[in-house]
């Protein structure tokens, strides 16, 4: 399976970090030995002083696809999700300013946090205004909803497999709201979905 990620998916997150609003999904990967799975505690290595969390919401691609039309992508997925995209930002600001791929502060191991669990698209409220939200020791610091994403998972699902065949099990991070910021040792992350507590986990 691989992880796909959306990059600057919110106009807020996109601002907070002077990025220009893209005109199409700005696209990257992880591989698969970026999962941290089951609530386990996240490491923060010794070659970064800034791992930001970015909240997202996931899509789990359930049918083989290539070049899918926007007005069937919703066939090919039917699970949601939550996230988070680590990212090591002061490595990622290095690498940009030398217009390097981002690859080592975005799909190094265990920057993508996954719920144990994911929720059958039929029980959210509406599917196209999906709120969910992050806390760090008790307080929320990010809160987004689909609804207000420049690429819907529809849109980002037909874009995607124009270049990438989607396989059964891929997974895609849809791109950050806007509140991003450091974790430290000792936070305690809280994630959830349509308020249910779907991830819980120490840094370490
Ligand atoms: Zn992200």
């Amino acid at each position: 399976m691989k992880i796909i990620c959306v990059g600057r998916n919110y106009v807020a997150h996109a601002k907070e970090l002077n990025n220009e609003i893209p005109d199409e999904p700005v696209l990257f990967m992880k591989p698969d030995s970026a999962l941290l799975r089951n609530n386990d505690p996240f490491y923060i290595p010794e070659w970064t002083n800034e791992v930001h969390h970015e909240i997202e919401l996931i899509v789990r691609i359930k049918k083989l696809g290539k070049n899918i039309d926007k007005k069937f992508a919703n066939r090919y997925y039917n699970e949601i999700g939550i996230g988070i995209d680590f990212t090591a930002r002061d490595l990622q600001n290095k690498l940009k300013d030398k217009g390097l791929p981002w690859e080592k502060s975005k799909a190094f191991d265990f920057s993508a946090v996954i719920c144990p669990e994911f929720v059958p698209v039929e029980s959210l409220p509406d599917r196209n205004a999906i709120h969910f939200r992050l806390d760090i020791n008790g307080k929320t610091v990010q809160e987004g909803n689909s609804a207000l994403m420049i690429f819907s998972i529809e849109n980002i699902i037909s874009h995607v497999s124009k270049y990438f065949t989607l396989k059964i099990g891929d997974l895609i991070y849809t791109g950050t709201p806007s509140g991003v910021g450091p974790v430290k040792i000792g936070d305690r992350l809280e994630g959830f979905l349509e308020g249910h507590k779907k991830f819980d986990f120490l840094v370490k």
